[in-house]
């Protein structure tokens, strides 16, 4: 991980980040002791099955946690601190600042207003433009994010654009005020595997050009590979590995990590046929003793009944599991 200049502070900092939800069973806690760091125009992937509270993570940031769940720890964002944060000050940081998109863009695009309206208003409400410039501008940012025949499409309802170019009228959507930071949460889940391609290209290439900070949450690694700067493997809430993408994708020396590395087609014949990790994600009302992974894991020993604590391998690689990293050495994926 690159090392950020002195006195230049993170573009987000997020320490000892925890999310408990109040439930009638007991208190889940989905987000277990979080630490990260991520710098303008960088991106960073947070990876892991359902369940991991990648998501619950992106809610915690945004101030959209369901009622309740509580948020303690720090995040803070650009010198603000989010946890806690009262409302009115979220909304325009939430406005202007950071923006998310989500996997499936119907629930987020009114499907009775057209695409340009939904895209002028945003720019009218948060930046005070008048509708012409506003419509210039939305044009624009259609353009950039390669929509094909812009201003003819600014004419049209959701309901008449592809999955595809529903998710780019959101990543315009998103990055008309130019936040510095983009939460996608799953963006291309919904999508076929070669749009998929198109809207991480499309994303890594706006990443350039407005210097956007991206947060990935996917539950695919394969997805992230080519755009991510440093990835986080979450499990059960807990960072099992966190580093840069050189680190996790080509020299993983965590169990999940290798596991969902395994799990990603290939096609050049490494693997003959799909490695899947056994098992489901635990009940995190019901955790088992020690390393949350160990019922899944091919290496569990009795060790690992307590649990290991994230240790650095080398600067800004760390990782949570008793296995000498020595073990996966050498290991190629
Ligand atoms: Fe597997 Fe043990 Fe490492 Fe957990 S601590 S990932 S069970 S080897």
């Amino acid at each position: 991980m690159e090392k950020q200049q002195q006195n230049q502070p993170h573009l987000l900092d997020v320490q000892n980040l925890y999310v408990n939800f109040h439930t009638p069973d007991g208190i889940v806690t989905a987000v277990n002791d979080l630490n990260f760091t991520l710098d303008a125009g960088q991106t960073l992937g947070i990876v892991g099955e359902s369940g991991s509270g990648k998501s619950q993570t992106a809610f915690a940031l945004m101030g959209l946690l369901a009622p309740n769940g509580k948020v303690s720890g720090s995040a803070l964002f650009n010198g603000t601190q989010l946890v806690n944060l009262p409302t009115a000050q979220l909304n325009n940081i939430r406005a202007e600042q950071i923006a998310m998109i989500f996997q499936d863009p119907m629930t987020s695009l009114n499907p009775y207003m057209k695409i340009g309206e939904q895209l002028m208003e945003v720019l009218m409400l948060h930046k005070g433009y008048d509708k012409k410039t506003a419509f210039d501008e939305s044009v624009k940012m259609l353009d950039a994010v390669k929509m094909p025949e812009a201003k003819k499409r600014m004419g049209m309802y959701p309901h008449e654009f592809s999955g595809g170019m529903r998710q780019r009228v959101m990543i315009a959507m998103a990055l008309l005020c130019r936040p510095k930071l983009l939460i996608a949460d799953e963006p291309t889940t919904a999508l076929d595997v070669t749009v998929q391609a198109q809207i991480m290209t499309l994303l890594n290439e706006l990443k350039q050009e407005f210097n956007t900070a991206i947060i990935m949450i996917t539950h695919d690694l394969g997805v992230v590979a080519g755009i991510c700067d440093q990835v986080l493997v979450m499990y059960a809430g807990r960072t099992m590995e966190y580093g840069t993408a050189e680190q996790i994708f080509y020299h993983p020396t965590h169990p999940y990590s290798l596991g969902l590395m395994e799990a990603i087609p290939r096609l050049d014949g490494k693997h003959d046929s799909l490695v899947t990790i056994p098992g489901n994600p635990p009940n995190l009302l019901h955790l088992p003793a020690g390393c949350p992974f160990s019922p899944r894991c091919r290496y569990a020993a009795e060790q690992c009944k307590t649990a290991p604590k994230l240790t650095a391998l080398s600067e800004g690689h760390l990782r949570n599991c008793w296995l000498p990293a020595t073990q996966f050495e050498g290991r190629t994926l």
